[in-house]
């Protein structure tokens, strides 16, 4: 693998950094206190081609490797995780999956609208009683005549008041587990879909997160994306990718979080001098930076094998479980080089550490990447 950036590569970098520094950084306090984004950055993010990475020009994509992906939602994640996670899952969860098992009637429905930012995307199959155990979901899609009609629950459904489209997740037939799974492409405007917006949230909170509710919704049978009863093949795919961007992502709270922490720690003076010159916060700096050089290089080596056609979905696991632990990490340690000053909402790293958190629940927690890596070790399955 060749660490060293192509001039493409390099030049999606920096309009990434040039987009954080104009489009989001002035704004990051004003939207957490408001608990939203501003929703006209969706159409900014579209037209810069950033909710198009990876995706046939064809249905609007605007191209480039998962390593340019990766760079984009790095910087993304360093600007504001609120907003890499739109981008995580519209295009990450949402497009990219529909790109990978949909039908050319549903990309040329759907890809255009989702890479332009014209439609926001959301990804629902965590239920309230089923996250981890998935492929236990209740939601149901029963057959009647030439459509399905979806009854059921989603929760913590991130973008969910924003979509124009659920990737959603159902029961359809008996089959028990995630055997019995299928996969659908449903319009928000749908009669019968309704959502209430989560609220109270210890991070990201300018994210719309909602719980979403399906009573008697009809939708045609061409809105089934890939085969019945292939539905969690379709959700385990997208999380395989979408854990390398939420590794991504956590690469840039831990940066976000060493930046903040050595200009701080240059310019705050203690005991005669700069807090940098005492040696137990140089500790806690070169304890942050080896969390971000590791998680960046750990992500990297997925979007390597994804651009090989090589397999992936253990590294990504791996990248995400360390990538999210290290964000936690690197974010509190660098509260701790701010001292009283880290703990409120005019300073950036409280707010790394809030979202940091949520990092490592999301995506399948910590605990459910070690059961995956687990499997692959000794290929006998604790699920
Ligand atoms: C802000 C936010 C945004 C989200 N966005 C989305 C989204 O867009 N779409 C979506 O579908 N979901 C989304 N989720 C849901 C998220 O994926 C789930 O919260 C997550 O999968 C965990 O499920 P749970 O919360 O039900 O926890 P549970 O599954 O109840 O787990 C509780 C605890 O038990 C542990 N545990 C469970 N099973 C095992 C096991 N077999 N062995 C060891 N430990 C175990 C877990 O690791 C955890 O520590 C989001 C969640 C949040 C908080």
């Amino acid at each position: 693998m060749n660490l060293e950036l192509s001039e493409e590569q390099s030049a999606v970098r920096r309009l990434a950094e040039d987009f954080v520094a104009r489009e989001i950084t002035p704004h990051v306090v004003d939207w957490d206190r408001a608990e939203s984004v501003d929703r006209s950055l969706v159409k900014k993010l579209g037209e810069v081609g950033f909710l198009g990475l990876t995706v046939d020009e064809r249905y609007g994509g605007s191209g480039g490797d998962h390593l340019a992906y990766c760079l984009v939602t790095e910087e993304l994640g360093r600007g504001d995780s609120s907003v890499r996670g739109i981008v995580s899952v519209s295009l990450g969860l949402v497009a990219k999956t529909i790109a990978h098992w949909g039908s050319e009637e549903q990309k040329q429905r759907w890809l255009p609208g989702l890479t332009s930012g014209a439609y926001v995307g959301c990804f629902g199959l965590t239920e309230p009683g089923t996250g981890s155990d998935a492929g236990n979901l209740t939601t149901r899609a029963v057959r009647d005549g030439g459509d399905y009609l979806i009854d059921g629950t989603k929760m913590f459904i991130t973008n969910g008041t924003w979509a124009d489209v659920v990737l959603l997740f159902a029961r359809t037939g008996g089959a028990p587990g995630h055997k019995g799974v299928s996969a659908f492409l449903v319009p928000t405007d749908t009669p019968g879909l309704s959502r209430r917006t989560v609220h109270g949230k210890l991070g990201l909170r300018g994210q719309a997160t909602a719980e979403l509710h399906f009573e008697n919704v009809r939708v045609p049978a061409s809105a089934m994306l890939a085969p019945e009863g292939k539905g969690f093949s379709v959700a385990m795919s997208a999380l395989a990718k979408g854990r390398m961007s939420v590794a991504a992502g956590c690469v840039g709270i831990a940066q976000a979080a060493l930046d903040a922490a050595v200009g701080y720690a240059g310019e705050r003076e203690q005991f005669g001098k700069p807090i940098a010159h005492h040696q137990l916060v140089q500790e806690l700096l070169s304890d942050i930076a080896v969390d971000v050089d590791a998680a960046r290089l750990l992500t990297w080596r997925v979007a390597d094998l994804i651009d090989r056609g090589r397999p992936f979905a253990t590294e990504s696991s791996t990248a995400k479980l360390f990538a999210s632990e290290a964000a936690v990490r690197a974010a509190n340690n660098a509260l701790q080089v701010f001292g009283g000053y880290g703990y409120i909402d005019e300073y950036p790293v409280g707010k790394l550490l809030r979202d940091a958190r949520v990092m490592t629940l999301y995506e399948g927690t910590s605990q459910i990447q070690k059961l995956v890596i687990g499997r692959a070790l000794t290929g006998v399955s604790a699920f």
